[in-house]
């Protein structure tokens, strides 16, 4: 992984796209937001999208995207794998496969995981509960594969303004009851980008192992979840913010 070590003082930063969307759109990100500090670059290939019409993701052409783009900038890749089917493909490309939030529960899909020797980063579901969210991670360890990292994407609440509602106190709880990293992911828990730095401080001082956020080049124009997107700016100065905090903490980003 690029000597990136989650559960280490680095707060450790993946960010990137929603979604690959174009190999030249992708490059531009990956150089703005690697300069900027983030250590991995994410980006979906396969997209779980709640509606069938949305855009699905490039699938195999954009795991190659995203894996040229990566080792061309020495950043370690992180995309989500939503089959159990395409498990093989996507760690043939990827160096950290996700389980997105809407399959934290898709026990085939987390015993597959648990066989191969690659990090795995295990999504929240978006109403699970921290015991379920343990027990999923349980499934994976079991079938052999240690290398779990937690990711708290917050959970649906009766709130509409945010997308989610991004629950910190699993953070604090979960690095009580377990030896997992937790990283957090403050796109998805918000919906909304001016939301996205704020809550990204605030789970840097709940003590979280890094931070998953979203980033994009003209965030008006994403194929998805653009209305949490930063631009490459925005990132920059979250995690100059990010860094300073964790520096409190006896922390550092880099
Ligand atoms: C994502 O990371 O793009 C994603 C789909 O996240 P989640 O599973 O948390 O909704
Ligand atoms: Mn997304």
């Amino acid at each position: 992984m690029g000597g990136r070590v989650f559960g280490s003082e680095e707060v450790v930063i993946i960010a990137g796209p929603c979604a690959v969307e174009s190999e030249e759109m992708l490059w531009e990100i990956a150089v703005r937001i690697k300069e900027a500090g983030a250590a991995l670059l994410r980006g979906g290939a396969y997209k779980p999208r709640t509606s069938p019409y949305s855009f699905q993701g490039l699938g195999e052409q954009g795991l190659k995207v995203l894996a040229r783009v990566g080792k061309a900038l020495d950043m370690p890749v992180v995309t989500e794998v939503v089959d159990t089917g395409d498990v093989e493909t996507v760690a043939a490309y990827a160096d950290v496969l996700q389980v997105g939030a809407r399959n934290m529960q898709n026990y085939s899909l987390l015993k597959k995981l648990g066989t191969i020797d690659k990090p795995v980063i295990l999504k929240r579901g978006i109403s699970a509960t921290v015991e379920e969210w343990l027990m999923a991670a349980e499934y994976i360890l079991l079938a052999g594969n240690e290398q779990v990292v937690l990711c708290e994407r917050g959970i649906r609440t009766y709130e509409p303004w945010t997308r989610n509602t991004l629950d910190l106190s699993a953070v604090a709880l979960v690095k009580h009851l377990s030896h997992l990293p937790v990283i957090a992911d403050p796109s998805h828990a918000t919906g909304l980008a001016h939301l996205v730095g704020p809550m990204a401080r605030a789970a840097v001082a709940a003590g979280v192992d890094g931070l998953m956020v979203e980033v994009h080049i003209a965030p008006e124009r994403a194929l998805s979840d653009g209305a949490q997107s930063l631009t490459p700016d925005q990132f920059g100065h979250l995690v100059r913010e990010v860094d300073l905090l964790a520096g409190l903490m006896g922390r550092r980003v880099r």
